[in-house]
């Protein structure tokens, strides 16, 4: 019984215009994630190897999960999320066995790109935990499949992180994850996008201005103003049901209620 026997192949349908800012990070997954698969014959023709695997890492909540969904979109490929935690089972045997699977899946869905979330559970449980040295094995096997991929199998792995200093440094050895994207906060023009497109299905009166509330929320991630937005709407209806327009005081409450959870301390994970 393995947890990732339940792992789904699907094909999001998420767009580089969903994700608020971030122009950096959009441009470094095209060029890593999109090129090689599309173009392989532009990489032979330049001698280069494309690169297999790209680690994001950044606070929580900054797309990186949105980011890899668009990619596998927008590329029109295949799409399979797995979360670090999940690689590991009891069952001695079968992790090593689940992450071997979901290569030869990957390999059979290709082009395919395989999302590992969190993979910083690896390390976490690398030594100890009780779990028999499971995690070394289950790291062994994964640098073992992500060392495998042929060029012309368009699979590629992107991995997601919170906590880079736990991230395995066998992992982004050249011809591993040795792209490395930071996402960052967003700055107050991308945080503008992203209310922007939170609000785009949302009735919102004249009072909100989406720009001020942008500069009014320094330090918020992406999924916190995603939040913000959520809650002004729920704040709406709570005053009443039949309310139609989501006006500048709900917004200001919903700001007392959601608050930026990223600190300076996890801030300096990514310095
Ligand atoms: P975690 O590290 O917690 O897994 P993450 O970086 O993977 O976080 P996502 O799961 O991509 O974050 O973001 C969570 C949600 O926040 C998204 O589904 C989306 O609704 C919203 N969000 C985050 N960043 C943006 C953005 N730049 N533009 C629009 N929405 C965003």
């Amino acid at each position: 019984p393995s947890a990732l026997r339940e792992v789904e192949l699907q094909v999001p349908r998420t767009t580089w215009d969903d994700i608020g800012g971030q122009a950096e990070l959009k441009q470094a997954l095209k060029e890593a994630v999109e090129w090689p698969l599309l173009h392989a014959d532009a990489f032979a023709r330049m001698g280069v190897r494309p690169p297999r695997g790209v680690l994001l890492y950044g606070p929580p909540g900054c797309s990186k999960t949105l980011a890899a969904k668009a990619l596998a979109s927008e590329a029109r490929t295949n799409f399979i999320a797995v979360k670090g935690p999940e690689l590991f089972s009891k069952w001695v045997g079968e992790s090593e066995r689940a992450v071997a699977s979901l290569f030869r899946k990957a390999r059979a869905a290709a082009p395919a790109i395989i999302f590992f979330d969190e993979i910083d559970a690896l390390a976490a449980s690398r030594d100890g935990g009780g779990s028999g040295g499971v995690g070394a094995r289950v790291l062994s096997q994964l640098l073992h499949e992500v060392d495998g991929i042929q060029p012309l199998q368009s699979v590629l792995v992107v991995a997601a992180t919170n906590r880079p200093d736990l991230v395995d440094p066998a992992l982004l050895r050249p011809g591993r994850f040795d792209r490395l994207v930071h996402v960052t906060l967003p700055d107050e023009p991308a945080r503008a996008q992203v209310l922007r497109i939170h609000t785009r299905q949302m009735p919102i009166a004249a009072d909100v201005d989406l720009q001020q509330l942008a500069a009014h929320t320094d330090g918020y991630s992406g999924a916190e103003l995603a939040a913000v937005c959520r809650e002004a709407a729920l704040r709406a209806l709570e005053e009443d049901i039949t309310s139609e327009q989501v006006n500048l005081a709900h917004f200001e409450r919903a700001l007392g209620v959601v608050k930026p959870r990223t600190t300076a301390a996890t801030l300096s994970f990514f310095a």
